[in-house]
This record gives structure tokens, sequence and C-alpha cells, in this order.
């Protein structure tokens, strides 16, 4: 059976020797009964001092926007005006069935990876689920284009030194890793990837689009010092952030109270209003978000337990930190990255972004403006 996925150009079958190992943590809470959420009933910040962020030592200047991540993802404008899969290009290959063609081992300028087609594998079966199995490498200068309606899932290995564009969905399964210096670029959306393995090479994101005053990048919302949400945004807590709240409370044992939830836009002017009352704007600013700033607005981000830096070493929080992108969520704003977000490391403040992406964002190791290409 002939697919349509395309591979523009050649790509070089490789036998990699690597082996992807997963290591699975196992939780170490100690057991603690778990708390009832205490979200939506926010109040005014206590102005006790041990809710107080330690501010002291780390409210250097910030800089307002970060030079480094001015680059926008030009992905789009870098595709191709046909996508017609009738029309195969003459350098392109065709991925055939793996009940057709075997492993090509000519020598000629076309070259045909295994792929199966997955009628018989109910799981996460689609008609157009095209599968490679085996460990290749995409060479510098070529491409897979996973088209609208197709889907692409990988269960090797992949060496990407070209590029991969999903306009599909691509799936990457739990021991299968993309590796590389190429890049993967999203054209719509984040929810077409469904990362399960191992993804190190760079992911390009779309560029930002504003929809009704909310700004979003490859289906994410984005709010942050740079992008707002309206006045009237919100309508409550995430119920995706409380499952997965509860699903970390119920397999660390840990209690992870949710300190402060959802916040209206009211809300969140009095709380900016109180702590530059408390510490001036300049210092506020880097803890505290000025109305239509704050995450919490948008009901898909959370303190846990305590909005103390002495919170990071507590055991809770060193279990939040190592295993919340399984559960969908990140540490919205990690150490030694506030010069790009603006905000002091704040190891309580989680964002929901469901469990690829987060997987995606922490495994790159990046801040979350580093990781949409956007300025914080
Ligand atoms: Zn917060």
């Amino acid at each position: 059976m002939k697919m349509t996925l395309k591979i523009i150009s050649l790509c070089t079958a490789t036998a990699l020797l690597s082996a992807c190992s997963e290591v699975n943590q196992k939780p170490t809470g100690a057991g603690n009964s778990a708390s009832e959420a205490a979200f939506g009933t926010s109040s005014l910040p206590n102005s006790s001092s041990s809710d107080l962020p330690n501010v002291s030592s780390s409210s250097s200047d910030l800089p307002n926007s970060s030079s480094s991540s001015s680059n926008l993802p030009n992905s789009s404008s870098d595709l191709p005006s046909s996508s017609s899969s009738s029309s195969i290009p003459s350098s392109s290959v065709t991925l055939q069935s793996s009940s057709e063609s075997s492993k090509s081992s000519s020598a000629s300028s076309s070259f045909s990876i295994n792929v199966s087609s997955e009628n018989e594998n109910p799981p996460d079966a689609e008609e157009n689920t095209n599968v490679i199995s085996e460990n290749i490498t995409v060479n510098s200068g070529d491409e897979i284009r996973i088209e609208k309606d197709e889907v692409l899932r990988i269960d090797g290995d992949i060496e990407l030194l070209g590029d991969i564009y999903v306009e599909g969905k691509l799936i990457v399964s739990e021991n299968a890793e993309i590796s590389g210096t190429g890049v993967i670029h999203i054209v719509n959306s984040f929810d077409d990837i469904d990362c399960r393995g191992t993804v190190s090479a760079k992911i390009d994101a779309p560029d930002p689009i504003e929809k009704d005053g909310v700004t979003y990048v490859g289906g994410i919302l984005v709010v942050n010092k740079k992008y707002s949400l309206p006045k009237n945004y919100g309508n409550g807590f995430s119920t995706q952030l409380n499952a997965a709240v509860s699903a970390m409370r119920k397999d660390s044992g840990f209690s992870m109270k949710i300190a402060s939830g959802f916040r209206s836009y009211a809300l969140q002017e009095s709380v900016f209003a109180y702590w530059c009352s408390v510490d001036g704007v300049e210092t506020a600013s880097t803890y505290s978000a000025r109305p239509g700033h704050s995450e919490h607005q948008s009901g898909l981000a959370a303190d846990i337990t305590s909005c103390s830096s002495s919170y990071a070493n507590t055991p809770e929080a060193k279990w939040l930190a190592e295993n919340c992108y399984k559960y969908g969520v990140i540490i919205r704003y990690p150490k030694d990255k506030s010069d790009i977000t603006g905000y002091i490391y704040e190891p309580w403040h989680i964002r929901y972004l469901g469990k690829s992406t987060a997987k995606l964002v922490h495994d790159s190791g990046l801040c979350l403006e580093e990781f949409l290409e956007i300025d914080g």
C-alpha cells in the first residue's frame, strides 16, 4: 500500500545502536494524607513574613524584555505552496508498506524506509497512520513532511539532521527518540505532537496568534509580562490542572495544597496593589504580576502549598520539580531563567500544558518563553 506521507529528498537509514532507557522514578513521598484543594477561594496574600517570597537576595534589576528570544519562528513561511500528495517531486520518496517492500539496499537515488500501515494495531490506529519502526537518520537538507490528516508514528530512534514539518500528527512512542541538530517544525499546534518518548532535537514553534485579545503560540495560551489577558477573561480553575494536582497528590503522598488557583482580574489588581504597598512596584514586579498579566487569571496556573523560597528545599517541592511534567504541568518560573521570564524562581508556581507539551518543555531544559520563542 502506498503511503501519502512524503519524505522529500533522500533519507538514509542507518542502524543506530543507541538504546533509549527510560528511568521511572518512584515517588518518594512520605505518605502524608492528601488535603483538599483550596483553589478558588484566594484572598489577599497573608502579610506574615513566611509567606513572602524571599526577594531580597534576588531582586536585582531584571530587564523588561529579553533580547535572546526575539527571533520569532518562520516555519510557516518556509512551507511550499504545494502539498498535494499526488504530485510528489521527483526527488521525493514515497513511503511504502513493509508488506510490500523491504529495506532497499540498492544504490539508486531512491530509498524506501520500512513504513507499515497500522491497520492491525488498534490502540492508536487511525486509518492513515504510518509507522517508522527502525532507526534512521534524516540527513541535513532532507525533510519529512507530515501532511494534514496524516499520522506518523515513530517507534525507533531518529537521528535528525534535517527537518520534520508537522502539520498532521506526529506520535513519538514511549521508547522512541528524536535527537540531533535538525529541527521539528510545528506548523499549527503543539496538539499535533503526541510525545511519549524523548525529543532532544530543537522544536520550532509557530508564530503567535491573537484571538479575542488572547495570545496563543501553537495553541498554547500565553500570558506573561508582555502578553496579557482581557479583563473579563477566565471563569475559574482548570479542571485538567485540578485533576493533575490530585493525581500528583495521590502518587506522591504529599499534601500539595493549592494555595492559589484562579484569580480574576479584580483580585489580581488587589494582589498586585498590596505587594506594591509592601515592597514597591519594582520589587513587587519580580514576583507578582500586574493585573491582566497573571497566569492565574487563565485558570491554568496554581501555587502549590507555599509561596516561600524555602519551599524549594522541601521534599514535596523536589518531587514536584522532578515529576510534574509527567502530569502535564511545568514549573513555570525556573531557576536561572529570571532574566527571561522576568520572575524570580518560583518552585511553587505550576502551569498546565498537557502531558505531551509539558514533557517536551521539560526535556528541552528551556523555560516556556524560550520554548515558544516569545519575549518574556
Ligand atoms: Zn503563582
